[in-house]
């Protein structure tokens, strides 16, 4: 058992594929508070490899930053641990149908990082995410708010993307969100999407909008058909993700967080700071959309009753 220890500014990356590679790679390119990254994956020659590769980028990094493969023990004095380890999403499967798969695997990579002593941040992008951080959140016994989800933070950046793109408009000015499962049942807030200050429903069609509901719901399965599977823009989202940890900036992402009411994990306007998610936002639904956050929560809460 290794007793509490001070925190750094390390992430440890446990599950070093594309996802968790693409991740490092923001990182390094990006100036964050970040000093260590440490990962760890089943394939120990494969992250001997990455890590020598990494670091040969670090004479252009922006910020130094200390690279290299190691073990469970880094976890006892890391910021964050992110986990992206499991099997991924085939071509013609959904999300859900990696549960069983990604169960197994978080149950013994959870099992080892405890007894570390780790008192950091649990970041989750393992598909199906909001039922793997809810799986982590039970397993581990943390604080529900220390345990995050990436959740429909990739989904909400798709449609800001999407929506600056129609308008020609920059996407950070777009403020609107995507909620609930991270996953087939996820909406947009068209009622709370705005451009600057102005509605987004003012400016485009119902066709128009659905269109980008649908774009957005479909974007995984559309480029894991062309690529096999997506990872660049989730490995941006978790460094999103990180820096509102490490700043502490209470900045709102829609991670999946710890809604009490559902006892589940779900895709909610959430403020992430030092201390992982502090608070939830209260959205202001309309009817319709009242019932597509709860369908979501139902679907979530039925796989999260299987576990
Ligand atoms: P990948 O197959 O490239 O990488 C998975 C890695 O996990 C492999 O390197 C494998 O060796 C490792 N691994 C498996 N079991 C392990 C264990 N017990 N301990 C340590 N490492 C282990 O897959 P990927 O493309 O990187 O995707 C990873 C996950 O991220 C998938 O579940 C995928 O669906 C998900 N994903 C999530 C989002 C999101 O928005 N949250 C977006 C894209 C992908």
């Amino acid at each position: 058992m290794g007793g509490k220890t001070t925190m750094t500014n390390k992430v440890v990356i446990i599950g070093c594929g594309n996802v968790g590679m693409s991740y490092a790679y923001a990182l390094l390119n990006q100036r964050t508070k970040v000093n260590e990254i440490v990962l760890i994956d089943l394939d120990q020659q494969r992250i001997d490899g990455e890590a020598m590769d990494l670091n040969h980028g670090l004479p252009f990094a922006p910020s130094k930053i200390k690279i290299r493969a190691g073990s469970y023990d880094d976890c006892k004095d890391a910021a964050i641990i992110c986990i992206c380890a499991g099997a991924n999403q085939e071509k013609g499967e959904t999300r859900l149908d990696l549960l069983s798969k990604n169960n197994l695997i978080f149950k013994s990579i959870i099992d080892k990082i405890i007894p570390t002593g780790f008192d950091g941040i649990f970041l989750v992008a393992t598909n199906p995410v909001d039922i793997m951080t809810y799986f982590t959140f039970k397993h581990s016994k943390f604080p529900a708010g220390k345990v995050i989800g990436s959740g429909t933070t990739l989904d909400t950046a798709r449609l800001r993307y999407l929506i600056g793109d129609k308008l020609s408009v920059n996407p950070k000015n777009v403020h609107a969100y995507v909620m609930g499962e991270h996953g087939d049942s996820e909406f947009v807030l068209w009622s709370n999407a705005y451009v600057g200050s102005v509605s987004v429903q003012k400016f485009l069609e119902k066709s128009e909008l659905d269109n980008i509901s649908l774009q957005v719901k479909n974007a995984a399965y559309e480029i894991i058909n062309r690529k096999g599977a997506t990872y660049y823009a989730i490995g941006m989202v978790l460094v999103r993700i990180t820096n509102a940890i490490l700043d502490d900036e209470n900045t709102i992402l829609t991670v999946s967080s710890y809604s009490k009411e559902h006892d589940i994990y779900i895709g909610m306007p959430s403020v992430v700071g030092k201390n992982g998610v502090t608070s939830l936002i209260e959205v202001n639904f309309t009817e319709e959309e009242k019932e597509k956050f709860s369908n979501s929560a139902n679907i979530i809460k039925k796989e999260v009753d299987k576990l």
